[in-house]
């Protein structure tokens, strides 16, 4: 029969037998590997010198008592210190030995090195786990668990905040309910993906719980299981309306920039000829004497003013003036209707300049001209039937900072502005007159309103009797003024 002496021998368990007052008596060959130390230098040192600082103030202060009162302690986590420094975690276990004379202490040491590892490992993870489902609870975008069948199972503050549903609202919904109907042909097709085990994406509405809705892109990730099993799939959803808006925002400016291009070199060709013609105008003016003629002449006049304006100043390629000057609002609403006259003529339109004390405004002049060419040609552009076309120049005391002020209304019985067109109409390019629009009128003249520190105001109406738009302008008064 095998010894138990060989037993010991031959173990990877650490065994000691210690005296009462801790001293070892006895160590097996597997204690001599595990504390790094020789067999026989073991002997006649206290156990407690084997452990780290930590383990033996613990062992002294704590398990020698326990053992002492209970004679046995099993599964206690220890660390031994080897002489060159290598610190070896243990599990503990001993017991008295059942001797009423000598109180012998048996001690048993497994080596805990790679459970540590797991136990490190597992609460590593379980940190990761927690952080990653930290992000996923405060995310902006909305990240949310589904059923196989598509029913919400789990919901962050992101799908809160995009949605407008609490996870109590959410959660049990099936994933059509939180898409307006639009695109349900699209999801329907997309969970058939997933159910294949391909990821699906896609661009939605997200139906809030408040009734609006909100421009998505919407990622699904399906969650296989052996053998190819659909166990889940997650949902990320992001608001897509501001990342939208910058790459309009970006387009625009590029349109804008070679709108600019095109402009300004189609205006430095067109400027010489017209001075030209100017000037010859001139000329032909003195000469020609036949009354009947002469009216024609200043026409013609008229009109080429109006072309020099446009190539000079609807695209802001002129050179501005410098300088404020004191401008007169009625005169200048006389000369922008006598721009006008033919078409006010042929239009049968009739234009009312209704300018009563008022001061003049202090002011870029040739900014204010242009202002008041795009608000009487956009009327013109909508009374292609005739109509009235009243220009009404006030001072007043503005209502936001009690300055004094003017207010100038272009009123037109035109035909007014569709929905559409009021929520777009200070946008670059946006026009509905196809390409007799450019687009840009409202657009300038506002940034033009608000150069010259003033505001303007847009009332429309597409039904009779007051069918129409008025545009309200004003201006602050700014030094030097004179009060009439
Ligand atoms: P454009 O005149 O080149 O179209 P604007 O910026 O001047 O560009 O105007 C934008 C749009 O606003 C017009 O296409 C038109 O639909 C609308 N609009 C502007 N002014 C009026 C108005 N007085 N009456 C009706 N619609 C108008
Ligand atoms: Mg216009």
């Amino acid at each position: 029969m095998l010894s138990a002496s060989w037993l010991l021998d031959h173990t990877s368990t650490a065994h000691a037998i210690l005296s009462a007052d801790g001293t070892i008596l006895f160590a097996n060959p597997a204690l001599s590997s595990l504390s790094g130390r020789p067999a026989a230098s073991l002997l006649g040192l206290h156990f407690q010198e084997l452990l780290s600082r930590g383990s033996r103030m613990f062992y002294e202060t704590q398990l020698a008592s326990i053992l002492l009162l209970r004679g046995a302690i099993e599964g206690v986590s220890l660390d031994v210190l080897s002489p060159d420094g290598r610190l070896c975690p243990v599990f503990l276990s001993a017991v008295v030995a059942p001797d009423p004379d000598a109180k012998y202490t048996v001690i048993t040491l497994y080596e805990a090195t790679q459970r540590k590892h797991y136990e490190d490992e597992i609460l590593r993870s379980r940190r990761e786990l927690e952080q990653l489902a930290e992000v996923v609870r405060r995310s902006s975008d909305a990240i949310f668990r589904l059923s196989p069948d598509g029913t919400i199972q789990s919901w962050n503050k992101g799908a809160e905040l995009i949605f407008d549903r609490s996870s109590q609202q959410a959660l049990g919904l099936p994933l059509d309910a939180i898409f307006t109907e639009e695109h349900q042909h699209d999801l329907a097709a997309a969970v058939a993906k997933i159910k294949r085990g391909q990821e699906a994406a896609l661009e939605m509405r997200a139906l809030r719980h408040d009734g609006k809705t909100v421009e998505v892109d919407v990622v699904l990730t399906p969650h296989m299981e052996a053998p190819g099993t659909l166990v889940a799939f997650s949902a990320i959803v992001r608001d897509s309306t501001s990342g939208k808006r910058t790459q309009k925002a970006l387009l625009q400016n590029e349109k804008l920039a070679s709108v600019g291009r095109l402009a300004s070199s189609i205006a430095h060709e067109i400027n010489n000829p017209l001075e030209a013609v100017t000037n010859l105008l001139y000329i032909l003016d003195q000469m020609v004497a036949d009354p009947e003629a002469k009216p024609y002449v200043a026409m013609a006049q008229e009109e080429l003013a109006r072309v020099s304006q446009i190539v000079t100043h609807t695209l802001r390629f002129h050179k501005q003036s410098t300088n404020r000057t004191s401008l007169d609002l009625s005169a200048l609403t006389e000369s922008v209707f006598g721009l006008y006259r033919a078409r006010l003529n042929n239009q049968s339109i009739r234009a009312i300049n209704d300018s009563r004390r008022v001061s003049p405004l202090y002011c870029f002049e040739g900014e204010l001209r242009q202002i008041f060419i795009n608000l009487v040609a956009n009327a013109f552009d909508a009374m292609r039937t005739g109509g009235q076309l009243t220009i009404r120049n006030r001072d007043i005391t503005l209502q936001s900072s009690g300055q004094r002020g003017v207010r100038i209304t272009v009123a037109d019985t035109g035909t007014g502005m569709d929905e559409e067109a009021r929520t777009h109409l200070f946008e670059p390019f946006f026009s509905t007159k196809g390409i007799g629009g450019t687009g840009l009128g409202l657009w300038i003249t506002q940034d033009l309103v608000r150069k010259n520190g003033g505001a303007i105001r847009i009332r429309t109406s597409t039904r009779p009797p007051h069918r129409g738009t008025i545009v309200t302008l004003t201006f602050p008064h700014t030094a030097p003024t004179t009060e009439p």
